[in-house]
């Protein structure tokens, strides 16, 4: 019996305005589920696509992997732009519920050889690849030289990637946790970017991408500290 997992994540998606569900894997049984293992290896396990405008959306999640010929068997694939503690944390629940699907069918051994971490899902797709020890070492400094490139060359892009991790993390720590992790979101220059987009949002009346924008961009004011005090005596009055 296959073990995997998978979980309804609602989505928003900034282009067109439209609001969508996707079943999106959390747990993946390696043995049992070929077909999900080759989506890994692709870097297409959690890509969604928008079902109104076609974007392409690549939706960081944590991601637990069940390999019952390793050890350890359990794997957590790190959701990328957010802190390794709250990684943990969720492959500690996806664990749990991994447990409670297996029933009366876990087995104790599998979780003594504790819990492994892997550092994104683009680690996994190389290493699902075969890649080397050395090209898998390397992979964090050449995504980071990417991101550096990214942000001097496409600075819209760049930003709009990070606020859309923001936008579609599915519960409030989470977006903490995304803030945190990602202190490029609180820059003026981000700050000024997404305000023009939401500016143009407003312009093509496209209601639901405007709500989006503006309790998002809410949220980094908050954390930004730019509240006036009147707004922040309301806050904290609730
Ligand atoms: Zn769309």
């Amino acid at each position: 019996m296959s073990h995997s997992i998978s979980r309804q994540v609602e989505i928003d998606c900034l282009e067109c305005g439209m609001n969508f569900t996707a079943d999106v894997y959390v747990i993946v049984d390696m043995q049992e589920q070929p077909d999900l293992v080759d989506k890994m290896r692709g870097g297409t396990l959690h890509q969604v696509r928008c079902p109104e405008c076609g974007h392409l959306l690549l939706l960081e999640i944590p991601l637990l992997l069940f390999i019952r010929n390793n050890v350890p068997h359990l794997v957590v694939v790190c959701a990328a732009g957010t802190s390794s503690e709250w990684n943990k944390q969720q492959g500690m629940e996806l664990v749990r519920c991994l447990k409670d699907v297996a029933g009366s069918g876990w087995k104790n051994d599998w979780s003594e050889g504790g819990l492994g971490a892997m550092h994104d899902q683009a680690m996994l797709a190389a290493w699902l690849s075969g890649a080397s020890k050395e090209a898998m070492q390397q992979l964090p400094r050449q995504q980071a030289l990417e991101a550096a490139r990214l942000k001097k060359e496409d600075p819209e892009r760049y930003y709009m990637d990070l606020f859309y991790a923001l936008v579609n993390a599915q519960d409030i720590p989470w977006k903490q946790d995304i803030m945190e992790s990602n202190p490029d979101l609180l820059c003026d220059e981000a700050q000024d970017l997404l305000h023009a987009r939401m500016g143009n949002a407003a312009y093509l009346k496209n209601s639901n991408a405007l709500a989006v924008f503006s309790q998002n961009l809410f949220l980094l004011s908050v954390r930004r500290g730019d509240l006036g005090p009147a707004m922040r005596k309301k806050l904290e009055e609730g």
